[in-house]
């Protein structure tokens, strides 16, 4: 695999504030003004490189952020917004028109499922979702009116790996887009050296990683992303999910330790994930190698970040989910909460949450039971402690097999 350290390159970028600032100044502006009549009408024409014209288009802040978002994905640029799904619904919107047909992975984030399954078709978009994990699936489900693939890296919450390099031949081979949803592994994976055309992100996640923001980021060529930006045509410039400048300045610092987190989370999850296998517990984790697609990850992983820091747990039922989740809370070892990339470890039971759009039976299909806890494991100094202690949450709910007791 080609060599490519994006926690350097973002390292080497260095913004200075007004006042020789560590951080750079955030300009508390929503509007700029011009010194002539003339550069005002060439900006709106998009002809004037770095005049600011309103904070819609573009901030200071966010043009940082963005360009570092830009080097962690290796693209040419990128266009930082106001939420996840406001990054992902705008490139879909750009670059799907009435009748035109998606080709998109059936487990991915259930805010993006519920906006093509119930949304987008009364655009007269159509989507496909299908077992990405079957490439003849994916090629079986394209017409002549599909414009992309769309698949997550790793995936929400049954974490199934796409096969990026795979899929970006078949996109080629029909003239698609493979757009490429990487909240679950920044760092780890880089879609654009295996063929995605545009990547995007949920900042919320691990990229900011303190739970205490909302964003998110689309990463493509400079094309794409000026297109988005197009005061005429461009969805980010006329939908508005605009992200706030004192947001932009707060994501940037917390990125600057993205390197050291994501270690963390990883080595953290790895050593829950072979406890509990080797406790008997149903657990998926890319890191194991019993996950089905553990080789093929591992082959299209970047540097030493590791496997992520998320893991599936089936509990089989509810009940059993619940009782000890909330074990689990009142022993402060983590937060019943939705949502992944905190200090603390999280864990909701995806079904009757974060995926709860899916319906019941679909979601029987895909093989999300009811039982899954998703963990995002957090950073614990003390991993060991917290297993035992969690060991002891499951015990007492009685689902250890006897050999674990
Ligand atoms: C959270 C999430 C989103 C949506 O992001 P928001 O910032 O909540 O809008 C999209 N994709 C994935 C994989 C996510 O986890």
């Amino acid at each position: 695999m080609e060599n490519f350290d994006a926690a350097t390159a973002i390292q080497d970028l260095q913004y200075f504030g007004e006042f020789g600032g560590v951080n750079p100044s955030i300009s508390d502006s929503s509007t700029y003004t011009f010194l002539s009549a003339k550069t005002m009408s060439d900006t709106f024409e998009g002809n004037t490189e770095g005049c600011y014209l309103y904070s819609r288009h573009s901030s200071p802040s966010n043009l940082y952020l963005s360009e570092a978002l830009a080097k962690l994905e290796g693209y040419e640029n990128a266009n930082v917004t106001a939420s996840g799904m406001g990054a992902i619904t705008s490139v879909l919107l750009q670059l799907c028109k009435s009748g035109d047909h998606i080709v998109s992975s059936r487990t991915i984030y259930g805010g993006t499922y519920a906006f093509m399954k119930n949304f987008l078709p009364g655009f007269q978009i159509g989507t496909s979702f299908v077992d990405i994990t079957y490439l003849e699936k994916v090629e079986n489900a394209i017409t002549d009116r599909t414009k992309m693939i769309y698949c997550e890296t790793v995936s929400n919450p049954l974490l199934e790996i796409a096969d990026l390099k795979a899929l970006s031949k078949l996109a080629k081979k029909y003239n698609l887009k493979l757009v490429v949803d990487n909240t679950f592994s920044p760092l780890s994976v880089s879609p654009k050296l295996l063929g995605a055309d545009i990547t995007v992100h949920s900042l919320t996640k691990f990229i900011n990683g303190s739970s205490d923001a909302v964003g998110g980021v689309i990463c493509g060529s400079s094309d794409f992303i000026n297109a988005l930006k197009d005061v005429n045509s461009g969805a980010c410039m006329l939908l508005g999910p605009t992200m706030d400048s004192l947001r932009a300045a707060s994501i940037l610092k917390n990125l600057r330790t993205l390197h050291l987190r994501i270690a963390k989370h990883s080595e953290n999850a790895l050593y829950l994930a072979q406890r509990w296998e080797e406790d008997g517990l149903n657990v998926k984790y890319p890191g194991l190698e019993s996950h089905r697609q553990h080789e093929l990850y591992k082959s299209m992983m970047q540097g030493n970040y590791g496997f992520g820091g998320l893991i599936a747990l089936d509990l089989k039922t509810v009940e059993k989910a619940n009782e000890v989740m909330e074990m689990m809370q009142q022993e402060n070892l983590g937060y019943l909460a939705v949502s992944l990339g905190f200090y603390k470890t999280l864990f909701s039971a995806s079904g009757s949450s974060t995926s709860s759009e899916i319906p019941e039976d679909e979601q029987k299909e895909m093989g999300l039971s009811p039982g899954l806890i998703r963990f995002s494991i957090g950073l614990d100094h003390d991993i060991e402690r917290t297993y035992e202690k969690m060991k002891a949450c499951m015990r007492k709910a009685g689902v250890l097999s006897a050999v674990a007791v």
